[in-house]
């Protein structure tokens, strides 16, 4: 068989024997959020391209070289968010949401796009979740980021994976920073790329995260951001590491993290791990605190971090964590005859209210034809509905895993429905939020045993 076109290179598909997972990951970030107070936020796949140059930085590597841009039939630049941070901060600005009373606090699930080279861990679409706060100076606020985003790794038992925290200061001090890095730049130019000789001039920290080899090298003896910071910037980071050890969260400083995108100030921190290969940055973050400003809104503190789903799926597997695979069907009702097929219709949406994963033939199938089905999606009970049972107004409920445990019930969809909750047993993971929500507080007991 030919198709007529395979996925474009750089997007993956989520199938349905893998969306379970994702699901499961959501649902958990979701929780973490929503527990320190964070609201959800959705905001469009495309943004005006202004935004994302003004916000992310004309002299990244996301504005220079990885936006999907092109121009719509009115001659409007639209550009795929690279990142959900501009998006939101857009929206925040936009629906003046400070009215609520800051500080604001939103989180977001939400597909990226970048042109990059695709390999492990580094798509052209891939997923993020993130949280922000507008509106809160304070390093508690800081500590409060770090803390929820470490609060999910934790929740997931993730022990490959480190924090590491850094302050580049504000833009006062920067300005000292700067001149250091371009006298030391200056004097190594020839061993610099061209995208990071027109960024000697322009902003030469861009070139500290520079993934050319020869740039990495030099940037590696280069003068550090956190000699220089002002004493403001310093004890705003001295609060940070207070109140992270006041919650136990254990970190590293890694005076050379300096985040790609421009709009970083103060603290930065990433999540690293060594068991994912070269793309080992699941989460990245920091304040923000002259973003809001530059898209036109009054002076707000803020700060925020983004995670990618894919690389944190590959750190997941990487030390075996397995999570909750696709529900199977509970039951499955197969009939022969015209008033079975009708009693079997009406009894699965009885239990399907009853959120019971229940499948009954939709396509005319013989009833051996059925059967085989049933096995094939390995439905944990079926019945088959005869004229005899219609009759008898019962019918036998088969165990599929082990014969012996089948019993007997009741046709009649209240009573039946009574008896099949009562002596099925249906443990393992179903899709539906309650038992996504069981297993999260099971989760999140065995990692407080510990
Ligand atoms: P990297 O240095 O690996 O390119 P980044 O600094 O560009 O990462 P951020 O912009 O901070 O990444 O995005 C936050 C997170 O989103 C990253 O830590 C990573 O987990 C994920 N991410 C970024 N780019 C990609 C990509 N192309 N494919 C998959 N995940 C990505
Ligand atoms: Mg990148």
């Amino acid at each position: 068989m030919e198709i007529l076109t395979k996925k474009v290179k750089g997007a993956e598909d989520i199938l349905p024997s893998d969306a379970c997972r994702w699901q499961f990951l959501e649902e958990l970030m979701r929780d973490e959020a929503e527990k320190c107070g964070f609201k959800e936020i959705r905001t469009p796949v495309f943004e005006h391209t202004v935004l994302f140059n003004r916000s992310v930085g004309e002299t990244t590597d996301v504005v220079q070289k990885e936006m999907y841009t092109f121009d719509t039939k009115g001659g409007e630049s639209i550009t795929l968010r690279p990142e959900g941070t501009a998006g939101a901060a857009r929206a925040y600005l936009e629906h003046a949401l400070y009215n609520d009373g800051l500080p604001v606090k939103v989180y977001y699930h939400l597909t990226c796009y970048r042109y990059e080279k695709a390999q492990a861990g580094r798509q052209r679409e891939f997923h993020q979740f993130g949280m922000e706060t507008y509106g809160a100076a304070d390093a508690k606020a800081d500590a409060e980021m770090i803390c929820a985003a470490n609060g999910i790794f934790d929740r997931l038992g993730l022990e490959n994976i480190r924090l590491e925290i850094n302050s580049i200061g504000c833009k006062t001090c920067r300005s000292s920073y700067t001149q250091a890095l371009k006298e030391y730049f200056t004097a190594r130019k020839s061993e610099l790329c061209d995208t990071c000789l027109s960024r000697l001039d322009r902003n030469p920290m861009r070139i500290l995260d520079c993934k050319n080899e020869s740039c990495k090298k030099v940037a590696e003896t280069a003068p550090v951001v956190l000699d220089y910071i002002c004493e403001d910037c310093s004890t705003h980071f001295d609060r940070v590491k207070t109140f992270l050890d006041a919650a136990d969260v254990s970190y590293t400083v890694n005076p050379t993290i300096v985040r790609g995108l421009d709009y970083y100030t103060r603290t930065v921190f990433e999540f690293v791990t060594d068991a994912i290969g070269a793309q080992g940055t699941v989460c990245g973050g920091g304040r923000y605190d002259g973003l809001i400003e530059e898209l036109g809104g009054q002076p707000t503190p803020a700060l925020g971090f983004a995670m990618g789903i894919e690389r944190l799926l590959l750190v997941l597997k990487a030390q075996g964590i397995e999570l909750p695979g696709t529900p199977t069907c509970d039951l499955y009702i197969a009939s022969l005859g015209v008033d079975a097929e009708i009693k079997a219709f009406s009894l699965s949406q009885k239990l399907r209210s009853a959120s019971i994963i229940t499948e009954t033939d939709i396509v005319g199938r013989s009833l051996r034809a059925q059967m085989k089905y049933a096995d094939k999606i390995s439905a944990k009970y079926s019945v088959v509905i005869g004229d005899d049972d219609l009759k008898n107004n019962t019918v036998r409920v088969k165990d599929m895993r082990n014969k012996e445990n089948s019993f007997d019930a009741p046709l009649d969809e209240e009573a039946f429905l009574e008896v099949f909750t009562d002596k099925a047993d249906l443990d393992g993971f179903s899709a539906d939020l309650e038992n996504i929500k069981k297993l999260l507080e099971s989760l999140s007991e065995g990692s407080s045993d510990e």
